[in-house]
């Protein structure tokens, strides 16, 4: 796909490859649709028997340029950008799993992920079973059942800041013969290539750090084009078998390791329509430029607010992992020797109310129902994110009532750590 350029270089150099005379810039294409000649011409689109584009659902060339550099980043195959990384995710997982079947995903994942494959998945016949990350293998493996077509996890879970032992998971997915998928939202592919471990599919809610402004939401899905599909024929039928939407298509056969990202395409997208806009798609381009600079700047000043909030005496406890003593602190090391990310989560010896006393006075920091965007941010999971949650599912999703989650952002240290020092007087 590309040279053997480093991360830093990839991020600006990547997807948008403009020929003699074109825009240097990635060029907004906003039109939903693309004119060609002959009727014949826009059959073969049609019929997959050409490649093009016609319609801006199923494909748009700023689309495809930033889906290029983040499947470049992540070092898979094939990418596929979603309104949003809720998008993603659901799609990621439906698009080997229908009715019947059954999925394994580790609890401590992000509240809306969990909602999905708890609820609304289940909605739709395809089951869900949570497994501790933490577990062994063997109690892992418990979970699967016949009809089980994937596992996923979060390389950093969101907000219980638990690091995945990857190889674990990986291993566990293919001694059941399905694909791992991780979500890496939090890590970025400048702080964790989950590929490089064993991870299959890999997705994002772009929304947080690779747009880093916040300002679009959106998804990606990548492929590693690893997972050999044809040798599970009867378990993902919808690869390895005839599509009737496209006249008896086989994707593994036509498309070989972009199966699974095309049939993502051109049925999932197709039908279902999460696409997101091609001015988003440019303004994720814009952030991604600047990923490694931001990333490395929000794990600089996360560790410093760390070490900072770990020494105060209100502070009962603090979750980050790059504090050694942290429960994953060795897991953070081996994975992600650069750092994790901003975000932190720590709570008050004082429970909740003070967690509510202490936000409240927040300067600097914003309430927002956002994390891993420039902007120093903060949020109370308990009664926000995770609000829907039982205190059972809280507990299962590492969740503690007074946990206060807290998105260190780019700004002077100092600054958001004296924000922090003056708020937490009132605590
Ligand atoms: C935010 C988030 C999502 C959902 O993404 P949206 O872009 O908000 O739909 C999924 N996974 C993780 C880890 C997240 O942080």
């Amino acid at each position: 796909m590309s040279q053997n350029y480093k991360i830093e270089t990839k991020c600006i150099q990547s997807g948008w490859k403009p020929k003699k005379g074109e825009p240097r810039v990635l060029p907004i294409y906003q039109s939903t649709t693309f004119k060609y000649d002959t009727t014949d011409e826009m059959g073969r689109l049609f019929d997959l028997q050409d490649n093009g584009y016609f319609y801006t659902r199923l494909q748009n060339p700023t689309n495809d340029a930033v889906a290029a550099k983040i499947a470049d980043l992540e070092g898979g195959v094939a990418a596929m950008l979603t309104s949003s990384g809720q998008a993603a995710n659901f799609y990621a997982a439906f698009n080997i799993c229908e009715a019947g079947d059954h999925i394994v995903s580790a609890s401590t994942i992000y509240g809306g992920t969990y909602n999905l494959f708890g609820v609304t998945m289940k909605k739709l016949g395809i089951e869900c079973t949570f497994v501790d990350s933490d577990a062994s293998e063997e109690e892992i493996s418990r979970a699967f059942r016949q009809n089980t077509k994937l596992l996923f996890a979060e390389t950093i879970a969101n907000p219980a800041l638990v690091v995945l032992d990857i190889e674990k998971f990986a291993r566990i997915a293919h001694a059941h013969q399905v694909p791992l998928i991780v979500d890496n939202t939090f890590a970025t592919p400048v702080n964790c290539r989950p590929f490089e471990w064993g991870a299959d599919i890999v997705t994002h809610s772009t929304t947080k750090y690779m747009d880093g402004h916040a300002m679009q939401v959106g998804g990606a899905i990548v492929d590693s084009g690893n997972f050999d599909w044809t040798a599970y024929k009867e378990k993902y039928p919808g690869l390895t078998a005839p599509d009737e939407s496209y006249h008896g298509i086989t994707y593994t056969e036509k498309f070989g390791k972009a199966a699974y990202i095309t049939k993502a395409t051109v049925q999932l997208m197709r039908d279902l329509g999460s696409i997101p806009s091609p001015q988003n798609c440019f303004l994720l381009n814009v952030g991604l430029e600047t990923l490694p600079l931001r990333v490395e700047r929000h794990c600089y000043n996360a560790q410093k607010v760390a070490e900072y909030l770990q020494a105060h005496p209100k502070v009962d406890c603090v979750h980050f992992a790059g504090l050694p003593g942290d429960t994953y602190y060795e897991l953070a090391q081996k994975y992600m020797p650069g750092g994790t990310c901003g975000v932190i989560s720590f709570e008050l010896k004082d429970g909740r109310e003070a967690a509510v006393r202490f936000m409240d006075s927040l300067r600097l920091a914003a309430i927002v129902t956002h994390v891993a965007d420039a902007r120093t941010s903060v949020l109370h999971p308990a009664s926000h994110t995770h609000r829907q949650l039982n205190d059972q599912q809280l507990a299962e999703a590492g969740v503690s009532p007074g946990m206060i989650r807290f998105s260190v952002g780019i700004e002077h240290v100092e600054d958001i750590i004296a924000d922090l020092e003056q708020a937490l007087k009132n605590a």
